[in-house]
Order: structure tokens, then sequence, then C-alpha cells
């Protein structure tokens, strides 16, 4: 039985990633067998409750309001809306939902607390919560968890060289002190990254090191290709081919083997054939629905006929832990606290956001 290790070095990692594919293949799959039923799949749904209009300027996303993209913003949706989502998404298979707001951070005060009752909702459907919200303090983290939040998402992207290339209106830092304040409570961690970015193979080993070395490792791992967005600083960059998603999945199942790994954004270009080898390579976890935030998913009837013909399941809710108790608004021991994260690189830019920024305004 492969134990779970918190000393990964880059080293280890490159040399895990480059082996020949088949060896890699083989090592993977065993360790997935050693800590997860591999014909079993876990599915989860991801709902865009607030889009666009985000303050940050992550060179990849179309939601940054800086960017000129076709991205139609909405204003935060209604807990009615989420729950009618939220039972579709029951009816067809998925275990979670997970909620993503375009912030920079969770701001006390009342549309929090609308996300907060969005939580104790869909926690009384008996399914997995999961937010994804930006920066959080430990007091909002702890709010989430009272209220029933099963996991938070919050994705180192890539490793800590590299993130510096992408983002520029917060640091790598800020990533982690926010999952150290997830960490605080009860709530598992999602942390994964995207490849396809432009970074070097290092520094997808350098994410992994990051990842493999928190203690506990995140409970689940997203590993997206980038989906590149006309309109955005990394709107030319070329689709990674499916031997590098094999690869990235393989090697995060070797590193971090009781974690859920999640194929996320670019499953549109990846065929069922190079699924099913991220299957067998260790991926355990899919976001299903026709769209991913902003960008375009494989519909459900496709993913579940795609499960049929290789004989996987899907995962039933609360496998890996038990369902949380939501505590009710007026029954809450924390108070708002009103509180900011910081901003750890104030005065940093990067050349082809700024670029981008520009062309935007033009545009406009
Ligand atoms: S990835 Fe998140 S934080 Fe970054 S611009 Fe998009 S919505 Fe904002």
């Amino acid at each position: 039985m492969s134990v779970v290790r918190h000393n990964w070095t880059k080293e280890e990692i490159l040399e895990i990633y480059n082996k020949p594919l088949m060896e890699l293949l083989y090592e993977a799959a065993t360790i997935h067998r050693e800590h997860h039923d591999p014909n079993t799949v876990q599915v989860s749904t991801l709902l865009s409750i607030k889009t666009g209009g985000c303050p940050e300027d992550c060179g990849y996303c179309p939601q940054a309001a800086r960017y000129h993209t076709d991205i139609k913003g909405n204003d935060l949706m209604s807990v009615q809306q989420v729950k009618a989502q939220a039972l579709r998404a029951k009816s067809s298979g998925s275990s979670r939902v997970c909620m993503g707001a375009a912030w920079r951070n969770v701001k006390d005060g009342p549309e929090f607390d609308q996300v907060l009752e969005m939580v104790r909702t869909i926690n009384k459907l008996d399914m997995e919560v999961c937010c994804t919200l930006g920066m959080v303090t430990e007091n909002q983290a702890q709010r989430l968890a009272e209220a029933g939040l099963y996991a938070y998402n919050h994705n180192l992207d890539s490793s800590e060289e590299y993130y510096k290339e992408v983002i520029s209106t917060r640091g790598f830092e800020d990533r982690l002190e926010t999952i150290d304040n997830v960490r605080k409570t009860n709530v598992t961690v999602c942390s994964g990254g995207i490849i396809g970015m432009g970074e070097k193979v290092e520094d997808r080993a350098g994410m992994l090191v990051a990842l493999s070395t928190l203690n506990p490792q995140p409970e689940s791992v997203p590993i997206n290709a980038l989906v590149a967005v006309e309109g955005t600083p990394l709107e030319e960059q070329e689709p990674i081919s499916i031997w590098d998603m094999v690869r990235m999945v393989a090697t995060t199942r070797i590193v971090i083997p009781e974690t859920q790994v999640r194929l996320s954004a670019g499953r549109t270009q990846m065929t069922r054939e190079g699924q099913a080898l991220c299957f067998f390579a260790g991926a355990n976890s899919i976001f299903a629905g026709d769209k991913l935030l902003t960008t375009p998913n494989p519909d459900v009837s496709e993913d579940m006929e795609m499960f049929k013909v290789l004989g996987l399941s899907t995962q039933k809710p609360f496998i890996k832990k038990m369902q949380p108790e939501s505590v009710e608004a007026k029954d809450s021991q924390y108070q708002h606290l009103g509180e900011k994260p910081k901003w750890s690189r104030p005065d940093y830019k990067i050349e082809r956001n700024e670029e981008a920024k520009q062309k935007a305004k033009i545009l406009k």
C-alpha cells in the first residue's frame, strides 16, 4: 500500500511525470486501486451563482472585468434559483454542487448571507456543497462550515514561479492563506490548477509539490486544461495534447494518492478514449453540465453514455466524510467581522494582462 508523503521534491515529481507512459499508467492505476474504487466516479455540478465583473486579472479568465470577452454577467442568483438547479443536478446523478462567484474575496454582508443560505439549502437536499468565492478569512470559513459547507475550492493554478506570470492582483501566498483558513474548519479543501497556460513541465511539477506538501493534502484536486477564450491575455495559447493531461492526472494520483482527481475544464477538447485513459490513470471525478462557469462542457447525457460504455458508476454523496449539520442563521455563533484579506503584491503588473486591458478599452 502506498503511503501519503508530504515531502515530495520537484525532481522526484518530474521523474514520475517523464516516465515511459506505460510504466507511469501502470503505477498510477495500481495506486488508484489501493485507495479508491476504480469503477466509481464522483460527479459534481458547477453553478456560476454570480458571473463576470471580477476585479482580478487572472490571465485565463473571461470573467475578469478588465478583458473584453463575450461573457454575459449576472448578479447573485436567488436561493430558489440555486435550489432548482441543485435538484436538477441531483436527478441527473451529481452528488455535489459547487457554487462559483466571480469575486476577489468574500465580503461580509447580505450577499454572503445569501450564499450561506444557499449552502444550508443544498446541504438539506443531502448533496455535498462546495463553494469557490475567492479569498476567505478564518471567520468567513467558519461561517461557511457552520452553514454546512462540505468543500471549499481555491486553486493554486500553477507553480509559485509561474503564478506571477498569469495573475498580478494577488499572490500565491494569498492562495495558501485562504487554504489555511479553510483548514482551520472541518470543511474539506479542493485545490488544483490549470495546464496549458504556457508553463513548463517544471511548473506543473512545482504546483504538485505545493499541493502534495500541504498537510493534510487536499481532498480533491481539479486538473483543468486551459480553454483559451478570445479577449483574454491567454487567447492565443495552443491547446495541450491529451498526453500532457494523462501524464498530469497520473502524476497527481501518485503523489496525492487519497485525493479525488477531478477532470475539469477542457473536457470538450478530449475524446472519450482520452477521458478513459485519464480515468485509468487515476481521475475519479468530473464536472457535469453543459457549462463550467462560463466555458463549454460535455452534455450530462453524453457523460452518462460514456459511463455506460466504460462500466463506471456515479459515487454517492458523503462516502469520504460525514454530512455536516447546518446551523440556522438565527442560531449562528459567529459575528460579521467585516475583515478584508490583504493584497500581498499591490504594485505588481503583468505586461500581457495590461495589454489586454488596453485592447479592451479600445474595443469598448
Ligand atoms: S478566476 Fe476568479 S478571481 Fe480570477 S478573474 Fe476569474 S472570477 Fe476573478
